[in-house]
């Protein structure tokens, strides 16, 4: 079973989704529509234009990037339209897959699209427009997986990127209400400066009430950082950590992780192309050996993913092939995979 456990649905909305949804919205911001020439922009020029152009340690491609993939977000009806394209396309390339959602960012994106300031917007008033996009997610999630026949799940993303501690808050009873329907919580985004992988307190406070519904975690560590941020990580009582990779860095990191059946979700080409110097000090302190490689010889569980495909130029099937070329151990590559799957409840 192939399985793509670290994904994003704003990284997922490939160029022919966005300009299906733009073309029938009547979009005309500049990623879409040429207003010179007067038509709709060609598929590969979206795609050209929302694609990291290479590796750089610098994230402000990416980070540009990614707001480009958010373009469409205009209104509740464009996101169950992009959210149900970006479903479609996963389950084409996958047996099955967790998709992660970061509801602040996509309610904020809406909104400013509206061309409404979030400090004129009454909290509340914010907590019912995400409501209505995290029920326009999960119910695109319930029609792609009807229509598939393969298993869907949809994660709850906490960015670390708030403009507004109130408004961010706001969602907790939104997230609280559809528990049900989604698969954990996960802490998300990097933040500009010297500690990009912080845990904030009151972030990590409102996982830990929400856990009483939501009791799966994973968070982001180890990526932009080095093992320490696992270490931190490993203390909130994680199932799972986004990347991770840095932990190829210390022995007692990769001894904890391996103890406490820890799953890393390793991202092969979006390292490549984020922390290319970083990798390759990773690389070097294990003779040569890919961090996802390492990590199998030293009994770590590690699961692939494709983490932001359309931004990042890859595909599931692009994430499995260099595992291989890496020399990764397929097989247990796919016993993890159908080990975290039960873990959410899932069977296979
Ligand atoms: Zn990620």
């Amino acid at each position: 079973m192939r399985l793509d456990l670290h994904r994003h649905l704003e990284g997922s909305h490939s160029a022919k989704a966005l300009l299906r949804v733009a073309r029938e919205l009547g979009l005309t911001d500049p990623l879409f529509y040429d207003a010179q020439e007067r038509r709709y922009r060609a598929e590969a020029e979206v795609a050209r234009a929302m694609t990291v152009a290479g590796p750089s340690d610098d994230p402000a491609g990416f980070v540009a990037a990614i707001s480009l993939a958010r373009k469409a977000y205009v209104s509740v009806r464009a996101v169950g339209l992009l959210a149900r394209a970006a479903f479609d396309e996963a389950a084409a390339e996958t047996d099955g897959f967790e998709l992660r959602i970061s509801l602040y960012s996509m309610a904020r994106t809406v909104l400013s699209a509206q061309g409404r300031r979030l400090s004129d917007v009454p909290e509340a008033d914010f907590a019912a427009l995400a409501a209505q996009a995290l029920d326009a997610v999960l119910a695109a999630r319930d029609a792609a997986a009807t229509a598939s026949g393969k298993p869907m799940l949809v994660r709850l993303g906490w960015t670390r990127n708030v403009d507004s501690r109130g408004h961010f808050l706001s969602l907790e009873p939104v997230v609280r209400e559809q528990a049900a329907r989604l698969s954990g919580q996960d802490l998300l985004g990097i933040v500009p400066g010297a500690s990009p992988e912080p845990y904030p307190e009151d972030i990590m406070a409102l996982i830990e009430r929400l856990r009483g519904v939501l009791p799966d975690l994973t968070l982001h560590a180890g990526e932009f950082e080095g093992a320490a941020s696992v270490e931190r990580a490993l203390s909130f009582g994680v199932q799972a950590i986004g990347h991770g990779v840095a932990s190829v860095e210390s022995r007692p990191v990769l001894d904890a992780l391996a103890q406490r059946g820890v799953t890393l979700e390793v991202c092969p080409h979006s390292n490549a192309l984020l922390i290319p110097s970083r990798l390759s000090a990773l690389r070097e302190a294990h003779h040569g050996q890919h961090p996802l490689v390492a990590l199998q010889r030293h009994h770590v569980h590690a699961v692939l993913g494709s983490d932001d495909p359309s931004v990042m130029g890859t595909s599931f099937p692009d994430e499995w092939a260099r595992a291989q070329a890496e020399g990764a151990d397929l097989d247990r590559l796919q016993a993890d995979a159908r080990r975290r799957w039960r873990q959410l409840g899932q069977t296979c």
